[in-house]
């Protein structure tokens, strides 16, 4: 059996390949031009009329719930919008924690615009009218950078067996899936992940956690121990990753 190349096939690659882009434009000419443009560049692209259809689109990407909604790994954003503005949509994008790079496009030109639009969390901006080579151009530096970020984010992850640790990104998945810590668990965690096998006693578990001014005793740290180990171990009872040393403290791995 002989594998076939359809244009179907040859258009999925290039679209795992350069990524997805969302356009919030008003402005119909600038938004079909835009969205041409950029499908013939080879990305895939999603555009939105408006603010809140913009807010929609980006809200279904936040969360996890919704298996089919769009993740995107760009957005152009324009500034003036029906119902909700870009600079407003930008600032909830990074609310909700997303890094994804956006591009903002205004008419105006002023410094106060650019600086707002940086200001809210905006990774580059272009005033109207532009060209599309510039505005292509952007799109890729934008997404080179962003993704050699993850790539380091990525190394930067401190990992033993099935347990990952981000320090940046303040977060734990364990056999891929995410593990809710509170901060204290994060740090302990952190602490024992930066030095595997090497045993803490309890007061320098406080000391590096709580600092030298905690007031409570070092029971807290057997708490959070046992926190920890209903949340990383498949058996807390007969921990494989949180080690009690009889007489010592605690050591990880
Ligand atoms: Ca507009």
């Amino acid at each position: 059996m002989s594998l076939t190349i359809t244009p179907e096939t040859t258009r999925f690659q290039q679209e795992v390949k350069l990524g997805r882009v969302l356009i919030v434009e008003d402005e119909e000419l600038i938004r079909e031009t835009l969205a041409l443009a950029l499908t013939e560049e080879g990305y895939e692209v999603i555009t939105a009329e408006d603010g809140r259809k913009g807010l929609e689109l980006l809200s279904k990407s936040h969360t996890s719930s919704h298996p089919s909604a769009p993740i995107f790994d760009l957005i152009i954003l324009d500034l003036m919008l029906p119902y909700i503005n870009g600079l407003d949509l930008c600032r909830l994008t990074r609310h909700e924690g997303s890094s994804v790079p956006i591009l903002m496009l205004s008419a105006k030109g002023t410094e106060t615009d650019r600086v707002v639009g940086l200001e809210v969390g905006a990774d580059d901006y272009l005033t109207k009218p532009f060209g599309m080579r510039e505005l292509i151009a952007r799109c890729r530096a934008l997404l080179r950078r962003h993704h050699r970020s993850q790539q380091q984010t990525q190394e930067a992850a401190l990992r033993f067996h099935e347990i990952v640790l981000y320090p940046q990104e303040c977060r734990v998945t364990i056999r891929g899936e995410e593990v809710n810590l509170s901060p204290k668990e994060f740090r302990i965690l952190e602490l024992f992940m930066s030095h595997p096998r090497r045993v803490w006693s309890r007061e320098q578990l406080i000391e590096r956690i709580w600092g030298p001014d905690f007031m409570g005793d070092s029971k807290t740290v057997d708490v959070h121990i046992r926190w920890l180990r209903e949340k990383l171990e498949l058996d807390p009872s007969r921990p494989e990753y949180l080690l009690t040393v009889r007489g010592f403290g605690y050591r990880f791995g």
